[in-house]
């Protein structure tokens, strides 16, 4: 069995592409990026191969990557069947802030304490804005972005809707 995203052949698994039951076939460090969310652009050079898959599994999984990577670049390349997009867009759970108000995909937020980012060696600091939150696979959090850091994940339950 080898990965369906990046080929290898190293402790390949299978993982379910939610809400479906449809599985992939994924190596041990694609599975490991997908499930801590700290996704490594370099190795995720595959899904430029992975895009043209056949397989609509490989290409929802993809294409959810891509959007975390924002790498809009390639998103605009692929070809999604409609049902294929409805099902990569599928939200897990509605995410709700601190007032426990519905965010969604391109709501702008603050920060409603002083959170500390670990990979990044910084402090996001209280009453920041960010605009442009992206629902994410991480449950109970949502992919933003700031001046300093590309891929920021952040717990709902620290975020005011504005
Ligand atoms: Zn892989």
């Amino acid at each position: 069995m080898i990965c369906d995203l990046c080929k290898s052949d190293k402790n390949v698994s299978s993982y379910k592409v939610e809400p479906k039951e449809e599985m992939v076939n994924l190596c041990e460090t694609c599975l490991e990026q997908i499930e801590s969310g700290n996704l490594d652009e370099n190795h995720f050079n595959c899904l430029n191969d992975s895009m043209w898959s056949e397989n609509s599994a490989v290409k929802v999984l993809t294409y959810r990557l891509l959007k975390k990577l924002w790498r809009n670049d390639l998103l605009d390349m692929m070809y999604m069947e409609d049902d294929e997009l409805a099902w990569a867009e599928a939200e897990q759970e509605e995410l709700r802030d601190s007032n426990w108000n519905i965010l969604k995909t391109w709501d702008s937020v603050s920060v409603i304490k002083d959170l500390d980012v670990k990979w990044a060696w910084k402090t996001l600091k209280k009453w920041t804005t960010i605009k442009n939150i992206k629902a994410c696979e991480v449950p109970w959090h949502v992919a933003c972005k700031v001046d300093w850091f590309w891929n920021l994940y952040l717990k709902v339950e620290f975020l005011k809707k504005i």
